[in-house]
């Protein structure tokens, strides 16, 4: 099914994402991971990509495997940064082949050797390519902190309205911890003409390394309220992970309650997180 269906309908829509494997030997770990939280049945599930490309086989492999096994439609990302024209078009021939119709469209992470592909240089180059070669529903990546190679946050959204006119169906956010930033990004996208649908990215830290890698590379703010939590409980595993699930259910609650309908938890792979959740919000999402 087409994720601009599934985000038409009149509920709340809940989304978890994955991501693949590195190497081959890890694969069936990886996908039986996958498979469990597929079976919490959410509205559909994304399947992570690459920078580099070479995960891509493993991407379509999961996200196929879950939309046969468990009928849960699935999001495939897919990246540029490095990749040739020829290898995005195979990528797209992969993903048909595996009745996958939805794709995350990114550009990736500007490899460390700042070597990157002569096809694409932005996102928006990879959406017109894949709209001309292709019947596919298309997301995108925003960034309600801005992203981190963006000094002003309007040039960022200046871009991003390229972006979404290139043929965008529908958004995903980075991560936030503050909800609030999340409002103020909304009203200014709005204002910007960007009226595609926005699904807010919740990631649950549950472990402090994870919290400083993740926040580091996105530029994300870490709120006080948040930094105490990881600091009080970060020796304790357990409890980190059950404070970063109540974190995290907090942060939808409150979304939800001021109106946003689709929400997205970054699962890092992890069954209980996901159930977690899920289990804290069940009337709500029910
Ligand atoms: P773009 O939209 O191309 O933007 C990148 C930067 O270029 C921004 O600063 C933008 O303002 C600027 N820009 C855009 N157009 C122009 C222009 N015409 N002139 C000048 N500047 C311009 N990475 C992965 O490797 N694999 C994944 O699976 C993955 N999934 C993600 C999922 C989500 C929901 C998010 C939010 C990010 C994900 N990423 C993933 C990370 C993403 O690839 C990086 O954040 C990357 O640095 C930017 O990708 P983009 O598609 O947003 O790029």
């Amino acid at each position: 099914m087409r994720i601009s269906e599934i985000l038409k309908e009149d509920k709340i829509t809940f989304s978890l994402e994955v991501f693949p494997p590195k190497t081959s030997e890890r694969y069936e770990e990886t996908a039986a991971a996958a498979k469990t939280i597929a079976k919490l049945g959410p509205d559909f599930m994304s399947v992570t990509y690459g920078a580099g490309g070479g995960t891509g086989p493993f991407t379509a492999g999961i996200a196929a495997e879950i939309q046969d096994e468990y009928r849960v439609t699935t999001l495939a990302h897919l990246t540029c940064v490095s990749s040739s024209r020829e290898h995005v078009l195979h990528m797209l021939d992969v993903y048909r082949e595996k009745g996958i119709e939805n794709i995350l469209a990114l550009r990736g992470d500007i490899p460390k050797d700042g070597q990157i592909s002569r096809d694409y240089k932005y996102a928006a180059e990879l959406i017109r390519d894949i709209r001309e070669h292709g019947d596919f529903c298309l997301g995108g990546a925003c960034y309600p902190e801005g992203h981190v190679e963006c000094i002003h946050k309007s040039e960022d959204i200046h871009h991003l309205k390229e972006k979404v006119d290139a043929g965008l169906d529908f958004l995903t956010t980075q991560m936030f911890f503050n909800n609030d930033v999340f409002y103020n990004f909304l009203y200014r996208i709005r204002e910007a003409d960007i009226s595609v649908p926005v699904i807010a990215g919740i990631m649950p830290v549950t472990n402090p390394k994870q919290l400083a890698r993740s926040a580091a590379m996105s530029g994300t703010e870490v709120p006080q309220r948040f930094r105490a939590i990881v600091d009080f409980f970060g020796d304790d595993p357990d409890a980190c992970r059950q404070a970063g699930i109540i974190y995290a259910t907090e942060q939808i609650v409150d979304l939800i309650a001021n109106g946003i309908r689709h929400i997205h938890v970054y699962t890092m792979n992890k069954p209980q997180v996901a159930e977690g959740i899920m289990n804290n919000l069940s009337a709500i999402l029910k």
